[in-house]
């Protein structure tokens, strides 16, 4: 039987709603410690409560914990698959943060649930029976952090929470689940062309993120400018623009060596320097605006971060967004 590790942080899946007020919560004591032992004909599981958070309480100091904790585990105890339990809202963030600073060579899985452990249709321990199975199998390795849900195998990299409540809220717009989760095993039917992982020590960097609308100016960019500020993302629109008078502001963040990192609201495709307007992808382009490869905003925001551990040069950031 394969050494798997189970790392719990917390979320809707150690929860459990109050009978009185209906209130979802977290309770003193993981209801999924009762049921792990259930597990045990599944894998040779260790288990770790590292936190105990919702998962909007989690923050990139969390996140990197988490990554040093895999990182321990995996060399000093030759833990072969690792499992980690996590609310959904934040989820992907955390999932992709691991994608790209893990350097461990084992299947990681990340998991939650949509209904806490005592609600009728809970899918808590389901998906974690669900990422026991994947985290053990040989075909996992390789293909970079994983997110299991609804009986579906995503990446890290492209998964998003698409619905507020739905069980089928975990879903890979443009590319699909990579694989399934049957009754009878693991199938993959997809594999990831490519992973770049960055080594870092610490993560101490503030990085914004702004959506673009309509009719948006330069007063947002000029407020963040008052603030500790290390780098911003812009979720621009289509294929990467910007009104013009929001893009003036992007200039005053460029004049001030704040790198500018754009992706777009729309959830498909890629941005590409093809408007030559005001505002336009090409203008902003050779202001020195650094274009992203079709992640989201939330998780540009985070490679943003780990890549300014590393450098702040603009033509660095660049390459780091096209791999
Ligand atoms: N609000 C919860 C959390 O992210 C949602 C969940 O876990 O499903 O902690």
């Amino acid at each position: 039987m394969k050494k798997i590790l189970i790392i719990h942080t917390g979320g809707t899946i150690s929860m459990k709603e109050d009978e009185k007020t209906g209130a979802v919560q977290p309770d003193e004591k993981n209801p999924l410690h009762d049921t792990t032992p259930s597990l045990m004909n599944l894998a040779d599981l260790h288990v770790e409560e590292l936190f105990h958070l919702p998962s909007p309480h989690i923050t990139p100091m969390e996140m990197l914990v988490l990554r040093n904790k895999i990182e321990e585990k995996v060399t000093k105890e030759k833990i072969e698959g690792v499992v980690i339990t996590h609310g959904t809202d934040t989820l992907e963030e955390t999932a992709y943060f691991l994608d790209l600073t893990v350097q461990a060579d084992v299947p990681i899985v990340v998991t939650g649930a949509m209904r806490s452990s005592n609600e009728i249709g809970a899918d808590g321990l389901y998906n974690l029976i669900s990422s026991v199975k994947v985290a053990a199998s040989d075909e996992a390795r390789g293909k970079g952090v994983l997110v299991v849900l609804n009986d579906e195998i995503h990446t890290a990299k492209n998964v998003t929470k698409t619905h507020t409540s739905n069980v089928a809220t975990f879903q890979s717009p443009q590319y699909g689940p990579i694989g399934i989760v049957t009754k009878r095993g693991v199938f993959f039917h997809h594999a990831p062309t490519k992973r770049a992982t960055y080594p870092i020590e610490r993560i101490s960097k503030n990085v914004i993120l702004l959506k673009a609308y309509a009719g948006m100016d330069e007063s947002l960019f000029r407020a963040i400018q008052t603030l500790p500020l290390d780098g911003v993302v812009i979720e621009a629109l289509g294929q990467g623009n910007l009104p013009p008078r929001a893009a003036k502001g992007v200039c005053s963040l460029l004049a001030a060596n704040i790198p500018v990192v754009l992706v777009s609201r729309c959830f498909n495709g890629i941005v590409q320097d093809i408007y030559g307007y005001e505002g336009g992808g090409k203008q902003l382009k050779e202001m020195g605006v650094i274009f992203s490869n079709g992640l989201s905003g939330q998780k540009a925001r985070i490679k943003l971060l780990v890549a300014l551990e590393m450098t702040n040069e603009p033509q660095t950031l660049q390459q780091v967004f096209m791999e």
